[in-house]
């Protein structure tokens, strides 16, 4: 497996809150509090390429030139999971716009179903950011990555939490134009695709449910 498109930040602030995450005692409250935390630390590390543009600025004492974003951002939460991060990064990119994918994984196939689409119509223009916090057997990655590029996106970036070796490498083997970005990379799948140690079902984590 290739790990040169996997970004680690293994930012000390973030191993810190994703322990605290992983730990079966916090509720969908601290759950849903440290992801989105989590989620808007990430965004320092997963923007630091991105293009900028010159655009004036007066000051109080003079005008000069400042620096800004030079594409709209979109975010692409892949549901229902991912609308657990999309909060935190939209705390840093607040003009970012929200396209949905809902994509689920059959239980007994963990193959990936796609249900849902609703993306902004320019969005191959933008910077995409798709975002699922558990990169598992990458089947429902992949899935999304897909239907982002069937709509035009070339600028795209996968943001997860957790990613499963298997994962990366079946999200690497299918779109290898697309970085990885995640707090931690775990030991493997268990027989029902959950990722160990991993931090259980998010989505289950998160809603309460
Ligand atoms: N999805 C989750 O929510 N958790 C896993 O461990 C794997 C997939």
């Amino acid at each position: 497996m290739s790990t040169a498109v996997v970004n680690l930040i293994d930012h000390p602030v973030i191993q810190t809150k994703l322990t605290e995450l992983r730990d079966f005692t916090a509720d969908h409250r601290k759950f849903r509090a440290l992801l989105n935390e989590i989620a808007s630390l990430m965004v320092y590390e997963v923007t630091r390429d991105w293009p900028t543009k010159p655009r004036p600025v007066q000051t109080p004492l003079e005008r000069t030139t400042g620096r800004v974003l030079a594409r709209q951002v979109t975010l692409v939460p892949i549901l229902r999971a991912g609308l657990g991060m999309a909060d935190g990064v939209l705390r840093l990119l607040p003009d970012a716009r929200l396209g949905h994918l809902g994509v689920y994984r059959d239980e007994k196939t963990l193959e990936p179903v796609s249900y849902y689409q609703k993306l902004p119509p320019d969005i191959a223009d933008t910077e995409v950011l798709l975002i699922d916090p558990m990169l598992a057997t990458g089947g429902s990655g992949s899935a999304a990555v897909s239907r982002l590029k069937q709509a035009g996106v070339t600028a795209m970036k996968f943001v997860c939490l957790v990613a499963a070796p298997e994962g990366i490498a079946a999200l690497h083997r299918q779109h290898p134009d697309v970085p990885i970005y995640c707090a931690a990379i775990d030991r493997q799948l268990n027989k029902k695709g959950y990722i160990m140690p991993g931090l259980g079902d998010a989505g289950d984590r998160l809603f309460g449910t």
